[in-house]
């Protein structure tokens, strides 16, 4: 069957993390210390992330402050859904391909997140209105090999 795609992540933006996170943790059935919160300057976000089941996650993306895409993106379209986020061994590549199938980048290319995972991003006017990230998470980037 080749490899299938895994979903790593689904963004959603909110005003508000904490009062958020208490609804998205009694939903999800989650305890407050299995949540992973951190601040990622590159993308001007602070998030929140909750497992659910076989490692996919799902972030909710507070704007560090009123430059962040994330801000204009709620002062747009409100909070929902901002992109989601496939996961990858080589992001670049996974970027280079897409250009070849005439796809638009974010960007020149991927880059290293503050917590070091490397992501890259599809403008979403290339495809249906969706944001699209590839991303190669930190744990799986030491490895080496991963061409
Ligand atoms: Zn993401």
């Amino acid at each position: 069957v080749g490899h299938r795609r895994r979903l790593d992540h689904i963004a959603i933006a909110v005003r508000n993390l904490e009062s958020s996170l208490s609804r998205w943790t009694a939903l999800l059935g989650i305890e407050p210390s299995e949540v992973e919160i951190h601040s990622i300057e590159s993308e001007g976000v602070r998030v929140a992330m909750l497992p659910l089941a076989d490692g996919v996650m799902v972030e909710l993306m507070e704007p560090l402050s009123d430059q962040s895409p994330v801000a204009r993106f709620l002062e747009r379209r409100g909070e929902g859904i901002h992109h989601f986020a496939l996961r990858s061994k080589d992001p670049a590549k996974d970027l280079a391909r897409a250009r070849e199938i005439g796809l638009e980048a974010v960007g020149d290319g991927p880059v290293e997140t503050t917590v070091g995972d490397l992501v890259a991003f599809l403008h979403p006017r290339s495809l249906n209105g969706v944001l699209l990230e590839f991303k190669q998470r930190r744990e799986e980037r030491s490895h080496g090999g991963g061409t």
